[in-house]
């Protein structure tokens, strides 16, 4: 299978005349590669020059941390007293006029190559790899599912009840609900976002030492990565509601327009459509009930390897959804100093309509107390 990416990277780079492409902290490298970078002062990079061996440049004490592929890359081991820069410059070969380096590449030695390369011109590798991550095939599409069916059965416990919130602090069901991802078989938790009363008008509030009370609603955003069989990590993402107690009109009114305009977002988020229209639908629907100035982000981010990635689903962005696109639906409404609410769904356009991925009940879940 990484050696069919790797093909299709290099006929990317073919068509947008890249010579060579540096992969190294990031995704990219591990959806590519198999082996993930660790954020370090040594450098690790992946070095795939357009026509010609692609080769891993590793400090030598990590290299037995790579699975050897001998298809798709070499190993480049460096010691202590070698400059790695130079061996990605001497790999990446004399006739280089166009290299995309990676877009989570730590500028130390962004600067250093570039130093290095005077008369290379520099991009993004995120425009010869977005256009392929961000298309699925089938097998990415079933791990996205396993891991949100994993996040499922943690939510399905919040909104029954089972996990037990009142009384607790958001930090302290935070915790748990990481440690619930892992048991569902994530191998890590990406964030657990528990947000009660007013704190959940702050669509990223970091659960703190909040202590969760009755005649609240709570907001659930959780999500963590799961690994393929590859050993390649794929995300799960999903936002879900509740109330402790009763709730009043003026709540649940609120959350029926934000489940209308979710609904309605989902059903349009079709292939041939613009994700910019996905966008449009549901904030209309949210501004026509009065809200509009409280839905205050994008509808959606990409989801695959990496949690936030194309395409968004944003006002502005005219891209067209295609069969294997992967992304979060997840309008919210949020009332300053009071309340705020947001409903998440991973959807994958296909050409039989989108497929969500989550089976979780989008209703506000009332919790008897
Ligand atoms: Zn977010
Ligand atoms: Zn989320
Ligand atoms: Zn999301």
């Amino acid at each position: 299978m990484f050696a069919q990416r790797l093909q299709r990277v290099r006929n990317q780079m073919e068509s947008q005349g890249v010579d060579v492409l540096l992969l190294s902290v990031g995704s990219d490298l591990p959806w590519l590669a198999g082996y993930e970078a660790m954020g370090l002062e040594r450098l690790t990079m992946l070095v795939v020059p357009q026509d010609g061996d692609a080769h891993l440049v590793i400090p030598g004490l990590e290299t037995a941390r790579v699975t050897p592929q001998p298809d798709i890359f070499d190993i480049v081991a460096w010691d202590e007293t070698e400059n790695p820069i130079q061996k990605v410059v001497d790999l990446a070969g004399p006739n280089v006029s166009t290299a995309a380096i990676g877009d989570h590449t730590l500028s130390m030695f962004t600067v250093r190559l570039l130093d290095a390369m005077p008369a290379v011109q520099f991009r993004n590798a995120s425009e010869v790899m977005s256009p392929l991550r961000s298309v699925k095939t089938a097998d990415e599409i079933e791990s996205l599912r396993k891991a949100a069916h994993a996040a499922d059965r943690v939510i399905g416990r919040i909104q029954s009840g089972e996990l037990a919130v009142l009384g607790r602090t958001e930090a302290d069901v935070s915790a748990e609900i990481g440690r619930q991802l892992v048991d569902e078989g994530h191998y890590k938790k990406n964030f657990a976002i528990v947000a009660s009363g007013p704190n959940a008008a702050s669509p990223h509030h970091h659960a703190d030492d909040t202590v969760i009370t009755a005649g609240q609603n709570v907001l659930f955003d959780i999500g963590g990565t799961m690994r393929d069989d590859l050993g390649v990590g794929y995300c799960s993402d999903i936002t879900r509601n509740i109330w402790l107690g009763q709730p009043p009109a003026e709540f649940t009114d609120m959350y029926a327009v934000l489940h209308q305009a979710q609904q309605t977002q989902v059903a349009a988020a079709v292939v041939g459509a613009s994700c910019e229209s996905v966008d449009r639908v549901g904030r209309k629907i949210i501004a026509d009930a009065g809200f509009g100035e409280y839905f205050v982000h994008r509808t959606g981010h990409g989801i695959g390897v990496e949690a936030h990635e194309h395409p968004y689903i944003v006002e502005g962005n005219a891209d067209v959804l295609t069969a294997g696109h992967a992304f979060s639906v997840e309008p919210g409404i949020y009332i300053p100093g009071k309340w705020g609410a947001r409903l998440e769904d991973i959807v994958v356009a296909t050409d039989d309509g989108p497929d969500v991925l989550a089976t979780s009940d989008h209703a506000l879940a009332v919790l008897q107390i």
